[in-house]
């Protein structure tokens, strides 16, 4: 299954850190440490590395609701289109170049940037995730922690796409995640903004907070990163998630059950005619990054390391 991406990649070994020179291609045979002898093995075109999400968040079934979401809902489509854009605009052409994708799920976004030519690889320590992901691209993919990133100065672009919210302290993952770019490399971060806007909808998510530009500033320059572009998008739907915010802010979570079914809601695809209107309103936000607008329910930035 792993057969369309080029070449070899260097993957530090989980045990002694030692790099295990790996010919992806190949994505069956176990990969054993020249060093310290530790084996590691693929699980149906997944390379395990380290740590897995036994203890998900999630049960299965909600990876299931997500990849059936994806590529219907509109939220989805449009971080997507905001995502690359983004990326064109301070990389250029994208074909040729490779991008790590961490905390990659079901690889939705992994998957359009292959189809824009990238060599993909993807990283997350969710096995009901990566499955699908599996589906869903050539590249390499890696079970693994995002705080455990085994890769050192390899890749083009590392994205980071709505989930340093998810860690309680983000700037060790930005850190991890900087080093796995080569010198000339950048991130590329999405997070939720405001964190006046936060919802029941965010605690059922899993997140640790939302971000203001200062917050998301801080924390990459805390990993070592420069900030060349921030800007919000998702701002022609931020007045619906104001309104959205002001009917739930009320509520709190009254059980796991109740967590889990708030977090299925969410993923509900709206009826074809606000779905249509909502994906055009993200499309907008494509040229609406030129302007400094100071309002938008996420945030966009690009940084890299600094020498
Ligand atoms: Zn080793």
């Amino acid at each position: 299954m792993v057969a369309a991406s080029p070449g070899t990649i260097s993957i530090l070994c989980a045990t002694c850190h030692q790099a295990i020179g790996l010919d992806y291609a190949a994505g069956k045979t176990p990969i054993r440490c020249t060093e310290c002898g530790h084996t590691y093995h693929w699980d149906n075109g997944i390379l395990l590395l380290g740590e897995t999400g036994n203890q998900s968040d999630y049960p299965d079934e909600s990876y299931a609701l997500l990849a059936d979401a994806e590529p219907r809902h509109f939220w989805f489509a449009g971080r997507n289109q905001v995502i690359t854009a983004t990326m064109r605009r301070t990389v250029g052409q994208l074909a040729g170049r490779s991008v790590l994708d961490i905390g990659c799920g079901t690889g939705f976004v992994l998957a359009a940037l292959e189809q824009a030519g990238m060599t993909v690889c993807g990283l997350d320590m969710h096995m009901a995730g990566l499955r699908y992901a599996r589906q869903r691209t050539h590249g390499l993919l890696v079970c693994e922690t995002a705080t455990r990133v085994p890769f050192v100065d390899q890749f083009d672009v590392v994205m980071l796409c709505d989930v340093i919210e998810h860690t309680p302290d983000d700037s060790i993952v930005l850190r991890e995640a900087s080093q796995a770019l080569k010198s000339s490399g950048v991130i590329v971060v999405t997070v939720p903004a405001n964190p006046h806007m936060w919802t029941i909808v965010d605690e059922a998510s899993g997140h640790k907070r939302r971000y203001t530009k200062a917050m998301l500033t801080a924390a990459m320059e805390q990993a070592g990163l420069h900030i060349l572009t921030m800007h919000y998008f998702n701002n022609l739907l931020y007045p619906v998630q104001a309104l959205q915010r002001r009917l739930l802010k009320r509520r709190a979570l009254a059980s796991a059950d109740d967590r889990l079914q708030i977090f299925h809601q969410s993923l509900r695809v709206p009826p074809p005619l606000i779905n249509a209107t909502f994906r055009i309103a993200m499309a907008a936000d494509i040229p609406l990054s030129y302007l400094p607008i100071p309002f938008g329910a996420s945030l966009i930035a690009v940084g890299e390391r600094r020498e």
